[in-house]
């Protein structure tokens, strides 16, 4: 998926800060953060939306959730306290059609959020 941002971060193609990767996993700050903490936790594998995911994505999603709850805490936020977001298509303001699951922490975030 050559087209594909993330695909293209993740092969190292475009920069991007990596704070953390294993085989099925990549993370890395966004380039526009929103709080102090602004990390976006990724499958390597090209997921477009969470509107795509068959039963066999079980395991991915599990582990991208469990690794932003680990990034959270290696960021020292896990205690005050975190947001984790899937934004699923154009009113939800997905931009990048690659799944994505947004970690923001270090500052107090409202709800409902807009
Ligand atoms: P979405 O709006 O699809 O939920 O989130 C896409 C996120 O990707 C946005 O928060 C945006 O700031 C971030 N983003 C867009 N382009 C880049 C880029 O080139 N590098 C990084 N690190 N983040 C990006
Ligand atoms: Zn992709």
């Amino acid at each position: 998926m050559p087209q594909c941002l993330f695909c293209s971060i993740i092969s190292r193609e475009v920069n991007a800060t990596i704070v953390y990767e294993d085989d099925r996993v990549v993370a890395f700050n966004d380039i526009n953060p929103q709080a102090p903490t602004h990390v976006l936790v990724v499958p390597r594998r090209h997921i477009a939306t969470l509107n795509d995911l068959t039963e066999e994505d079980d395991q991915i999603v599990g582990e991208v959730v469990r690794r932003a709850a680990l990034i959270a805490k290696s960021k020292s936020v896990s205690a005050s306290g975190f947001r984790t977001v899937f934004n699923t298509n154009r009113e939800a303001g997905q931009t990048v059609f690659h799944i994505h699951l947004h970690l923001l922490g270090g500052r107090t975030l409202h709800w409902p959020p807009g």
